[in-house]
């Protein structure tokens, strides 16, 4: 059996495709794959959910369907592609990470496929390398054009840590969480209908602060090369909406470095101005945060012993994370199951989740 984690990222939005910071940890919601290799060529995988089998022909792999097995072929293809060997087999796949709401079922079904297909012996790679062909298979296969964060987060999981990824250097290092915070995941209850057009428009918009930036800034090649001494100085030459973006990336990046510091130091005052920040730039600067991810932002904050609250993930829906003092968890539940459903009208789930190991074999 293997299983890979989702991931929840505390600090850091839209930076990881910006070359720069983010903060996520691995969780406790998971995929699982029960398989046996088979001498075959071809993969023939069941959804325990719905019963639903698909068979994937590992010689000669279709082009892609729009559909749930694009993440098994298109990591097949890239393992491939990179000289991995892959193997067929047989299997079931059960999960617990919510399907788009930005837990990043997404990477959890690559990152399972790719322990599955590499067989018993497991990937011959490092978790770097794995986290890179399975953002090549959703790129490349499937189509998306996300960054590295997500399949890094599944495949580099450390128990009790979330990790802080330096995007363009891949350079990481954990950074434990405080024993005395729990981790509290809520889930608006919206589908991230525009999620991925606005998703691609933020991308282009970043990419046009760079071209107008480097005019002036000649070494400048990504958001992650801008200081805010920069980013004024070019004020005048970016289009409003196009600043105000790049104002949010630059921001959000020295805001990722500050939290890793106030974690360590257990500045919990400060690391709940850097949540309640980034909310308000994702909010007002960015515009990919939701009316329903305000209202759970706010019944947060405005509860005793939560720590620090904020959107995660692209936005449009999808969830909140919150840093909680333990006898506030079920208060903080309480709280959102009583008042969210009377100001949005949706009906909002909560996890308390762990940040666990990256994906690998389940010890028996
Ligand atoms: P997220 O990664 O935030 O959950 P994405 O839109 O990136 O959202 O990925 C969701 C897609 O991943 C689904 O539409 C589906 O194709 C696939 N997927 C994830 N988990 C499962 C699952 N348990 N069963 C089938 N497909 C899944
Ligand atoms: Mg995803």
């Amino acid at each position: 059996v293997v299983r890979a984690p989702g991931r929840v990222n505390l600090i850091g939005e839209h930076t990881d495709y910006n070359d720069g910071f983010v903060l996520p940890a691995a969780i406790d919601l998971e995929i699982r794959i029960a398989y046996r290799p088979t001498e075959e060529r071809r993969v023939v995988l069941t959804l325990v959910g719905s019963a639903e089998t698909a068979t994937i022909d590992l010689d000669e792999i279709a082009p892609r369907r729009g559909a749930w097995t694009d993440y098994v072929a298109g990591t097949a293809r890239a393992m491939a592609d990179a000289g991995l060997p892959v193997r067929g087999f047989r299997g079931v796949l059960a999960s617990t990470v919510p399907v788009g709401s930005g837990l990043s079922s997404s990477a959890a079904l690559e990152l399972a496929a790719v322990w599955a297909l590499a067989g018993p012996s497991g990937p011959a790679a490092d978790p770097v390398t794995v986290a890179r062909l399975a953002q090549r298979a959703e790129n490349e296969y499937v189509g998306v054009q996300c960054g590295l964060m997500d399949q890094f987060a599944s495949a580099n999981g450390v128990r009790g840590a979330a990790i802080l990824l330096d995007c363009r250097s891949l350079d990481h290092r954990p950074v434990p969480l405080p024993a005395d915070l729990a981790l509290v995941v809520a889930h608006t209850g919206t589908p991230r209908t525009l999620g991925s057009s606005e998703y691609n428009a933020r991308r282009a918009d970043c990419d046009r602060a760079v071209a107008a930036i480097s005019v002036h800034e000649p070494t400048v090649r990504s958001l992650r090369d801008v200081d805010r001494a920069m980013l004024a100085r070019c004020r005048a030459s970016l289009e409003p909406v196009v600043f105000r973006r790049a104002e949010h990336v630059v921001n959000e990046n020295a805001r990722v470095l500050e939290t890793e510091s106030a974690l360590l130091a257990g500045d919990y005052k400060a690391i709940g101005r850097l949540f309640a920040a980034s909310h308000a730039s994702l909010r007002d600067l960015f515009e990919v945060s939701s009316p329903e991810l305000d209202a759970l932002v706010d019944i947060a904050v405005k509860t005793t012993g939560v720590v620090a609250s904020r959107m995660t993930g692209a936005g449009f829906g999808g969830c909140t994370v919150s840093l909680v003092r333990p006898d506030a968890v079920e208060p903080l539940r309480a709280r959102i199951e009583r008042d969210y459903p009377v100001r949005t009208g949706r009906a909002p789930r909560v996890w308390v989740v762990r940040p666990v190991e990256g994906a690998g074999f389940v010890s028996s």
